[in-house]
């Protein structure tokens, strides 16, 4: 059958791109039938801030999509071809179920409103330009709208792909700054054509400040400059990188040239980038890191914080520049400030960012407030218990009413110890459920891009329900699983439910005692479970469709990774040190011999840096 969009001409990208994609799949899921169909995209522009909404009327003799921005029309054309059958299970248009439905089955009427604003993916980890494309192509599939590239170049995550970091099994390939601008430049047009919203910057400007290129958290090879180090921190008595990495160093924001140089650098980047949606100001990464010098000590990190952010948006006010500011709650900025309020709240949205929060839990709404801790220069801890980050939120928006959404982390780390992903799955649906009472309009989740291993279903889970806060997860799950695995697919969902429940994603991320006898039992018993399942995978006739027999494929493998992990978390937890190192020196070798099958699914470079620095099962013999 022939499909024939009609649209009007002049009209965003997104929206000549969403019919496109519908004469695409439409014309192959309804190959088998005669005639034309004809589907009208119409647009009905609303306010800015008026979340992503569409509808949807379609019937055998024709269909109409109107919505109120390209974006939220091409949200609605995968809507639609969800609803007749279509799944997008993971990054990558090769893993999709493109189902031929009859003419007859042109059936639907339905609005949608997205629940939230912001709706969006952070890079993490080690990166491919084809995993970050592919990644790009499948947000809006899923139901995001949003990308954040982090530094001014994500040059680190491409980099460490190009160079296989941690793969000693793969030659390093020659990768530049001036490549990773290229590449994010390339992928920038991609979001553009899709109408999605570009985040950018938030790590690197106090780097830059500092006279350094910030595009890595690494060293950088020369020590401060003299001319410069007046606008370093001074911490233990010293003004130099903190660590040696410019990234990780803050300024002395008392000192006005160093105040100065940083609000130029952001007033300068937002004018020659008039495509960032929302430019992030963050201070340095890391903590504990604070100036001591004798000014700096009259008041607080956050209160010169937000000095600093008046600074910008005064500057940006005057060069008439409307650009979105975001501002982060991370570390000693999860303080509120004593005395300084933000001028001009509508230039600024609030990130929430609870980096060391328990994953094994939701969000904790229903728990006694918590007071926030004193504040005490360079010796912050954070906080871990869910109460104690919401009392900080809490603080902040006790003075800043404006827009703001949560940045989190369930698949950048966390998700490694969940070996199922049912049981993140559900902490994510959990989390999503509570964020409108928690005051906050989205999510951005600072994640690898290839976390998928044995599959997508957390990211899938994210997408639907930061679209449909209401969905049930449950439904999502058995959604996504019968789709994954095809016939017989109740049996990789039990298995997969069982390993979530053995599985530990705070012990893995460093959280509690090393040593620990119910945990190592705990372990032994995954391990079991995880040897016991792929066995009884062994002689499973294959599946007819190739991607389906893909994801069994890889559960497999994920059980036997997962058998080394399990045993290596054991002998950690029993306190057999060199054996826990000889395991997962096994598991290393295995995913590094693995990584060119396993390329967009499992991250190598990250799952071995966070079992290393997080888990505590490092060092890593070279
Ligand atoms: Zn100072």
């Amino acid at each position: 059958m022939e499909i024939l969009t009609i649209y009007p001409p002049g009209g965003p990208e997104a929206l000549a791109f969403a019919a496109a994609e519908l004469k695409d799949y439409l014309g192959r899921m309804l190959a088998g039938e005669e005639g034309r169909w004809t589907v009208e995209l119409v647009l009905e522009p609303d306010r800015p801030e008026e979340n992503d909404r569409f509808s949807l009327s379609v019937t055998p003799e024709g269909g109409r999509l109107i919505a109120n921005r390209g974006r939220a029309a091409l949200l609605g054309a995968y809507h639609l071809l969800r609803r007749l059958g279509c799944r997008f299970l993971a990054p990558g248009r090769g893993n999709e179920i493109v189902p031929a439905v009859p003419r007859a089955g042109l059936e639907l009427e339905e609005a949608v409103t997205a629940s939230f604003r912001h709706r969006g993916v952070c890079i993490e980890g080690a990166d491919s330009q084809e995993n970050v494309l592919d990644f790009i192509d499948w947000l809006p599939k899923a139901g995001f709208n949003s990308f954040f590239f982090q530094f001014k170049i994500p040059y680190t995550f491409y980099a460490r792909w190009y160079h296989h970091e941690g793969n000693p099994l793969l030659p390093p390939e020659p990768f530049t700054v001036a490549d990773a601008a290229a590449l994010c430049a390339e992928a920038e047009g991609e979001l553009r054509r899709r109408g999605l919203l570009l985040h950018k910057v938030g790590h690197g400007w106090t780097g830059e400040a500092l006279g350094c290129e910030t595009v890595a958290w690494k060293p950088d090879g020369k020590p401060l400059s003299q001319a410069l180090a007046s606008r370093a921190a001074l911490v233990n008595g010293r003004r130099e990188f903190f660590m040696g990495i410019p990234a990780d160093t803050n300024l002395c924001y008392h000192n006005g040239e160093a105040a100065d140089a940083f609000t130029d650098l952001v007033v300068n980047y937002a004018a020659a980038h008039p495509d960032v949606d929302y430019l992030h100001i963050w201070l340095a990464d890391e903590y504990n890191n604070v100036c001591e010098c004798e000014d700096c000590r009259k008041t607080t990190l956050s209160d010169q914080y937000v000095e600093l952010l008046n600074g910008i948006d005064r500057r940006l006010t005057e060069r008439g520049l409307g650009t979105r500011l975001v501002f982060l709650l991370y570390q000693e900025l999860l303080w509120p400030p004593v005395r300084a309020r933000l001028q001009n709240p509508d230039r600024f949205v609030l990130m929430f960012a609870p980096i060391s929060r328990t994953f094994q839990r939701s969000y904790d709404l229903e728990a006694p407030d918590t007071a926030i801790p004193p504040y005490v220069r360079n010796h912050i801890t954070l906080p871990v218990g869910l109460a104690e980050n919401l009392a900080f939120l809490r603080g902040w928006q006790g003075q800043f009413r404006g827009d703001g959404f949560v940045y989190d982390y369930p698949l950048g780390r966390a998700h490694y110890g969940d070996f199922g992903y049912v049981g993140l799955s559900r902490v994510i649906a959990g989390d999503v459920k509570r964020l409108r009472q928690m005051g906050l309009n989205g999510y951005m989740s600072c994640q690898e891009l290839r976390a998928a291993m044995p599959n997508a279903l957390p990211n899938y889970v994210m997408g639907r329900m930061l679209m449909d806060e209401t969905a049930d997860v449950e439904e999502i799950i058995d959604e996504y699983c019968s789709a994954a695995y095809g016939p017989g697919w109740e049996r990789a969902k039990d298995c997969l439910s069982r390993l979530s429940e053995l599985s530990s994603p705070d012990y893995l991320n460093g959280k509690g005692p090393r040593r620990d006898a119910a945990m190592a039992q705990r372990f032994e018993r995954l391990g079991d479970l995880c040897l016991r399942s792929r066995g009884e995978l062994d002689g499973r006739s294959p599946a007819k469709d190739a991607v389906r027999e893909g994801f069994w494929t890889r559960l497999e493998c994920h059980l036997e990774a997962s058998a080394l992990l399990s045993r290596a978390m054991a002998a950690l937890a029993r306190g057999e040190e060199d054996r826990a190192r000889g395991l997962w020196e096994d598991l290393r070798d295995l995913i590094c011999q693995r990584e060119t099958a396993l390329q967009p699914w499992l991250d190598v470079y990250r799952l071995l840096e966070v079992t290393e620095k997080y888990t505590g099962l490092g060092p890593l013999k070279q």
